[in-house]
């Protein structure tokens, strides 16, 4: 193991043997001086990013105030918050900072493309630490559930209410302003720095993330957080996540008056056998756990069904619904496309209608090591500002780490966040873990 005190521009690195606690001692005691340096450094660090709170909210409530709809969900894509952001970030005047913006074509957008924003800062060393935030948001939803405007960010209490506050706005600041404190308090980062705000997270990244990591803007020995999922507690690291794997089912039968169901066939009643038999069969084929996982289970939930008739007396002649489906990675997703394949060949065959089945699969990626070396400076930077040791596990799956995971750069998921909050009606933010967030970003870059 090694401890590294990194004073200033000064580095210096102490091997500490695990079984040889007398020197271990002996270098604490020569290194008291060091000690107290280290921690004036982290004190002066810690209050920088204090001293920027009140601009960390007013950061998040311009960028709120600029929805950042995907085209393909009835919005108009990203351009304006991008734009919004850069004019912010070179308003900061950061020492050496370098701006890019990277497009991916995409016909469906008022600018004919999606935009993602990279900021790279020089550090001591070359080898860069990288935090990716998204910038899109999902539609407010219902407006009637909202007690206030999605898009007119308010302050009540300790919290910052508004659509995207949490879900990724206030990890999105945390990463620039524990860049910016380091740089008004003029202290170099250990790591030089990427941010990258990048688009398309909340539809499935096709034209952010996936292509971004595809173009190799990102590097195999970078350090990647993805802090687009958290807890309270800021104490669940993930490393790990299932296969997303998503069934849409058409049901196509015959539309008839509801006095005379016989001469038709009934596709709500077909969609109700098909989804009842799909569910048992998967539930029954894979019950396998994996304690790592929370929960730790495959989960095979049907969910979303599109309107059908728009009235009572009418039997419907066409269902769609789906299935949403998060997998353990020892489940073959080959053998449970089997099983729904041939339930839907059978009921096919028993009721006369038609049925035609979309999947949509990611698989699950490598997990990232609890040992990578991410994983310990995150823990460490944790430890020091919430006073909590994290533990690292795997989730549901469906975040951006995977394109990471999946080119072989370890990439941890991390965040203290507002459990249960990110797609709700008056979704918010603490805005102390704005502060705590950046707090340990800021850490992570001078490898405290
Ligand atoms: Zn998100």
């Amino acid at each position: 193991m090694g401890i590294y005190y990194t004073i200033d521009r000064n580095f210096c690195k102490i091997e500490i043997p695990n079984d040889k606690p007398e020197i271990s001692q002996r270098v604490y005691n020569s290194t008291n001086t060091s000690r107290e340096a280290v921690k004036r450094l982290h004190t002066k660090i810690l209050q920088s990013v204090e001293n920027l709170r009140g601009s960390m909210v007013d950061t998040l409530t311009q960028l709120c105030r600029i929805p950042a709809i995907s085209p393909h969900n009835g919005g108009t894509g990203e351009e304006a918050k991008i734009q919004k952001l850069k004019s912010i970030i070179e308003s900061m005047n950061l020492k050496g900072a370098a701006l890019k913006i990277e497009h991916v074509l995409d016909s469906d957008s008022p600018t004919g493309n999606r935009p993602s924003l990279f900021l790279e800062y020089p550090g001591k060393s070359s080898r860069r630490l990288c935090i990716l935030t998204h910038i899109d948001v999902v539609p407010e939803g219902e407006r009637s559930l909202w007690t206030i405007d999605p898009f007119d960010p308010v302050v009540k209490g300790t919290r910052l209410y508004g659509r995207g506050v949490s879900d990724n706005g206030t990890c999105l600041v945390s990463s620039l302003y524990a860049l910016k404190a380091l740089d008004d308090a003029g202290i170099v980062p250990e790591y030089s720095v990427l941010l990258a705000f990048v688009a398309d997270e909340e539809m499935g990244s096709h034209y952010g993330a996936e292509p971004m990591v595809e173009r190799n803007i990102f590097r195999p020995d970078d350090l990647v957080v993805v802090p687009d999922s958290g807890n309270d507690a800021g104490d669940f690291i993930e490393i790990a996540e299932k296969a997303v794997w998503r069934l849409t089912f058409t049901v196509t039968g015959k539309q008839v008056h509801a006095a005379l169901p016989h001469t038709g066939i009934n596709a709500c009643r077909v969609a109700n056998m098909l989804a009842y038999e799909v569910d048992e069969a998967l539930h029954k084929a894979f019950p396998e756990e994996d304690a790592a996982f929370e929960p730790p289970f495959s989960t095979f939930e049907p969910t979303r069904r599109a309107a059908n008739v728009p009235a009572v007396n009418i039997v419907p002649g066409r269902e769609r619904f789906e299935f949403d489906c998060r997998v353990l990675p020892g489940v073959s997703l080959d053998e449970a496309f089997g099983i729904v394949e041939r339930i839907r060949a059978d009921v096919e065959r028993r009721t006369g209608a038609k049925i035609e089945l979309e999947v949509d699969r990611s698989d699950s990626a490598p997990v990232t090591s609890p040992d990578a070396e991410v994983c310990g400076l995150l823990k460490r930077s944790v430890r020091e500002v919430l006073g909590v040791e994290a533990k690292t596990g795997g989730v549901g799956g469906g975040t951006v780490a995977v394109f990471f995971r999946q080119k072989g750069i370890p990439a941890v998921v991390w965040s203290q966040e507002c459990e249960g909050v990110a797609h709700q009606p008056d979704e918010f933010t603490e805005i102390e873990y704005i502060v705590n967030n950046a707090k340990v970003f800021s850490l992570m870059m001078i490898n405290a």
